[in-house]
């Protein structure tokens, strides 16, 4: 069985369903798991930010604003006169359901169900296209298996109890299609992966059913070696170690969800990016496959945070170090990257919403400085230890671009550096003259 994901790109209209239509119809067991047409979530963050602010005129607005894209897509997508309406019938549904949030008390449970209301549609409309074609499919809803713990955590052992439960009710069913990104909590509310989400649920889904092959289907032919969306000149990396493309995704590679190699690494399912709008480009394999000693990629992490404590006694006691982790470990923020010299420690965080508790607390320990904005650059492939040259080549190539701290070492596939946002596009640029000799 194999998995198939489509961003929001790839299901953005009514022509590019048809395109994922033609790209899943061929023999064979999958799951295909689509994102949100493009543009989707986001105006459905704009509408909950309204309904928080009990803004409703702008709430209704943005609803109304959203609305046309669906009709279009409805008229373009289907050929009969009953397809036709069966799809306006299910946009009116959906609609109605939005419009509904705006009359009573808004909380986080309303919020999450509106913002599932995306990939709910996008399937629905997906479904009803295969069916109108003729091509045999089962809707699977995802808030059905996928879970994720009280930690916010996906809950591996419910999901796959679950989606083997659900996959057994139809034994002789080859395509399957479900909503990624979206989700149920422990108390069995709808929930979500977080932004990007989709890549998540497709990994999760193949690991738990152990597939052969997950496949991220998006709008560029793989991962490349450097931001597309910030550097000009950038090229795809054919192969990839799970490692590699692990640190890649956590570090800023928009193209994946941060954790969503994770689950894939740990069952040893291949993972293939692969481009709906070029599907005979070869994309990028990450699989357990060591993929040779060298500088594979750079990506770029923003909207970090610095830490610095200095110990306020002149020598570093023992436990300082633990009795400042342990801060961090109590508010569940995750530290990034760490420095430390005999008297202090530098730590960067991406997660600020403890941050004035996480100050107070470190404050008993010593003098805080914090610093916002700043960017790790994360430089990746494989750094065997007894190679030299690759600190150089980096230092080198990063000679005009001010850098505020270095990790180098804690994996044998990364060496971050952190500047202030203000320096991240040059440091990318640098790097991709100085790393890959990509002239500017
Ligand atoms: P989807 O909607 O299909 O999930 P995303 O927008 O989430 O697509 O991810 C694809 C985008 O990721 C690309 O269009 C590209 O601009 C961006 N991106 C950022 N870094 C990289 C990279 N290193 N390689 C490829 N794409 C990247
Ligand atoms: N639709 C969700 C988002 O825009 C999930 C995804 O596309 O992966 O974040
Ligand atoms: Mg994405």
């Amino acid at each position: 069985m194999q998995v198939l994901k489509f961003g929001g790109t790839s299901v953005g209209s009514a022509e590019r369903m048809k395109s994922v239509a033609k790209i899943v119809d061929y023999p064979g067991k999958k799951i295909v798991v689509l994102s949100a047409m493009s543009g989707t979530t986001d105006q459905l963050v704009k509408i909950t930010n309204a309904l928080f602010a009990h803004n409703l005129n702008e709430a209704f607005r943005l609803i109304k604003e959203l609305e046309p894209k669906y009709r279009d897509t409805v008229e373009k997508l289907f050929k009969s006169d009953d397809y036709k309406s069966k799809g306006k019938e299910l946009i009116f549904e959906h609609f109605n359901l939005l419009r509904s949030f705006t009359m009573d008390m808004f909380t986080h449970n309303e919020e999450k169900t509106i913002l599932a209301e995306g990939e709910l549609l996008s399937t629905a409309l997906f479904h009803f296209y295969l069916e109108e074609q003729k091509i045999p499919s089962i809707l699977l809803p995802a808030l059905n298996f996928m879970r994720i713990d009280k930690d916010g955590e996906p809950d591996l052992a419910y999901i796959e109890e679950h989606l083997k439960r659900e996959l057994a009710k139809h034994p002789n069913s080859e395509l399957f299609i479900t909503q990624g990104y979206i989700c149920r909590n422990p108390f069995g509310q709808v929930d979500n992966l977080k932004r990007g989400g989709s890549d998540y649920t497709a990994s999760l889904v193949g690991a738990t059913i152990n597939a052969s092959e997950i496949q991220i289907w998006t709008d560029i032919d793989g991962m490349h070696n450097n931001d597309p969306r910030i550097v000009p000149k950038t090229f795809p990396i054919a192969e990839l170690s799970f490692d590699e493309a692990a640190e890649l995704a956590y570090f800023g590679a928009k193209i994946l969800h941060p954790y969503c190699i994770r689950p894939a690494k740990k069952r040893n399912v291949p993972v293939r990016l692969l481009n709906t709008m070029q599907p005979e480009a070869k994309g990028t394999l990450i699989s357990r496959n060591a993929s040779g000693d060298s500088i594979k990629a750079v990506a770029a992490k923003g909207k970090i945070t610095v830490i610095k404590i200095k110990s306020t006694r002149m020598l570093m006691a023992y436990g300082f170090l633990k009795s400042v982790f342990e801060v961090f470990e109590r508010y569940k923020t995750p530290i990034d990257m760490i420095t430390t010299s005999e008297v202090a420690v530098s730590l960067t965080i991406d997660d600020n919403s403890h941050i004035d508790d996480i100050i107070k607390e470190l404050e008993t320990y010593g003098t805080v400085d914090v610093e916002l904005n700043q960017v790790i650059i994360c430089i990746v492939g494989d750094f065997l230890a007894d190679k030299h040259g690759y600190a150089v080549q980096i230092f080198e190539s990063l000679k005009d671009v001010p850098i505020r701290m270095i990790s180098y070492g804690g994996s044998k596939n990364n060496i971050s550096i952190l500047v202030s946002s203000e320096h991240k596009n040059d440091a990318l640029l640098s790097l991709n003259e100085g790393l890959f000799k990509i002239k500017r």
